[in-house]
């Protein structure tokens, strides 16, 4: 391909990844965001392979065939509740890329024509891609490890942990200056003078990683996974600068923002601040615990499937909140012909409330109730219709327990103090669907369970649903 052929293909894939995360913006245009997103990267793809002076197809071919294979497999194989687990492994490889590329470029004949500055530059471009591409690949092989339960969700925090952060920071300043005073590694008779300092700080970067995860706690998951996507595409706008590859650059940018974009939203929906998130462990101090949170003491009220669709017969106004155990449970289908029949036949006023970080991923039960057919506008987000539960008359929670629990609010000594939550309890009933009174991703015990205008029933949400379902038909 010519230079200028490729160059136009380079546009052509920016403005579809432009396009595509435009598209994934909202639930109408997803479907087609992604297919512009698909596009693109077959275009990026196809033109980089092309590129004058990449010759060595065969070893190509040897990365990138099973690398689709396995992609493939995996994407096929994944489990909707397991994608936050995929997306953090997947971030890890972006930032372990990162670094890689970065020794390559450090280890490899430097280009003749460089002035002096553009040697310093692109020198700066290798210590700070592999700065953060390191704290992209442990700091995401940490969330991968939370997220699919390997790692307990408590924070783990050490005393004087941001002074520790601080020291690793400013320590890897210092080694960076070393880094740029020993030249590049093959100017001076092939004698690698900086790649003692580019090793020791990619092994302080590797350790601040772990320590900025490890200290968030589980509720604050979410936003962890959104601030690492960020980092990643800024790792790979730093492999971008290094390999001179202009695409890269604009589609690491564009995740890197966008990634720090949806972090700023969730850390405002969340009640976090964006602060805190950058510099790790968010959520634990600021407003750090000044006692052990309050004992939740109480007895749950069981009920009954025919109760419940009682409750719903004689309820005008409902809200149903769906969380976690609904996606396990695959209870969206039946429940849609629940609301169908709820608000078709029995003309009632049916609306879902959703939690910005209910289930496991960002929009979750948006795409679990769109996959189900339930129409978009009685899907409302949680500042929506947090304000009209006092008017309702029954709420069902499906498989939620962080996003609807009141100690958020009541209990300042709580892990999850401070995040917004769906406050169900002030509505006449509420109704929770579970299987048994375990906690939550956050670990956290649930007052909500034991409040006089709640009920509790018992039994995996697909089963009950379905039961529901016959009981609503007779
Ligand atoms: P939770 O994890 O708080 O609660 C889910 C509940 O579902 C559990 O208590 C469980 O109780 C119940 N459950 C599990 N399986 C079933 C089943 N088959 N049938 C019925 N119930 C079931 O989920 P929420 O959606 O309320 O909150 C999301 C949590 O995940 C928040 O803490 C959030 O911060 C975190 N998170 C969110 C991410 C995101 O991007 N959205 C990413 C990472 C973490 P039982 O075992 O008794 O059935």
């Amino acid at each position: 391909m010519t230079e200028s052929l490729i160059t136009v293909s380079y546009i052509a894939a920016a403005i579809l990844f432009i396009l595509s995360l435009g598209g994934l913006s909202s639930q109408e245009t997803a479907r087609r965001g992604n297919l512009y997103g698909i596009l693109g990267m077959a275009i990026a793809l196809v033109a980089t392979a092309a590129t004058p002076g990449v010759t060595g197809y065969a070893m190509l071919a040897g990365a990138i065939i099973p690398g689709v294979l396995i992609g493939g497999f995996l994407a096929q194989r994944v489990a909707m509740t397991a994608m936050p687990e995929l997306v953090a492994i997947l971030h890890s490889f972006v930032g372990l890329a990162a670094v890689l590329v970065g020794f390559a470029s450090y280890l490899g004949p430097q280009d003749a024509s460089m002035t002096a500055v553009e040697v310093t530059i692109h020198e700066v471009e290798i210590f700070i891609g592999v700065f953060v591409g390191a704290i992209t690949f442990t700091g995401s092989v940490i969330a991968f490890a939370k997220l699919r339960g390997s790692i307990g969700g408590k924070p783990f925090i050490i005393p004087a942990r941001h002074a520790i952060n601080a020291g690793m920071v400013i320590g890897s300043v210092v080694l960076g200056y070393m880094f740029l005073d020993a030249g590049h590694a093959t100017t001076d008779g092939g004698n690698p003078g900086g790649l003692m300092p580019l090793l020791i700080m990619t092994g302080i970067a590797c350790v601040l990683g772990v320590h900025m995860v490890m200290a968030i706690g589980g509720a604050d998951m979410p936003v962890v996974v959104s601030m690492l996507n960020s980092y990643s595409g800024w790792a790979a706008a730093a492999a971008g600068f290094m390999l001179s590859n202009d695409l890269l650059i604009i589609t690491g940018a564009l995740v890197g923002s966008s990634g720090a974009i949806l972090s700023y939203i969730m850390c405002a929906a969340m009640n976090r601040s964006f602060i805190s998130v950058i510099l790790g462990g968010f959520g634990s101090d600021g407003g750090a615990p000044s006692g052990p949170a309050k004992v939740v003491e109480g007895e749950a009220v069981p009920t009954d499937v025919e109760k419940v669709v009682a409750d719903m017969k004689a309820a005008k106004s409902l809200i149903i909140i769906p969380g976690y155990g609904m996606a396990v449970a695959q209870a969206q289908h039946s429940l849609s012909e629940v609301v169908k029949i709820l608000r078709k036949e029995l003309k009632k006023n049916v609306r879902f409330g959703i939690h910005p970080v209910a289930g496991r991923l960002p929009g979750h039960m948006n795409v679990l109730l769109a996959e189900a057919n339930v129409p978009y506008d009685i899907v409302l987000e949680m500042d929506e219709l947090n304000d009209d539960f006092p008017d309702t008359d029954l709420v069902l929670v499906i498989g939620a327990n962080d996003i609807v629990n009141p100690s958020a609010l009541d209990d300042p000594n709580s892990p999850i103090a401070g995040m917004p939550v769906l406050e169900c309890w002030k509505s006449t009933k509420t109704v929770v669907m579970k299987r048994s009174m375990g906690t939550g991703y956050a670990g956290v015990q649930n007052p909500l369970f034991f409040k006089d205008n709640t009920e509790m029933l018992f039994g995996d949400a697909k089963k009950n649903v379905d039961a529901m379902l016959a009981e609503i038909r007779k």
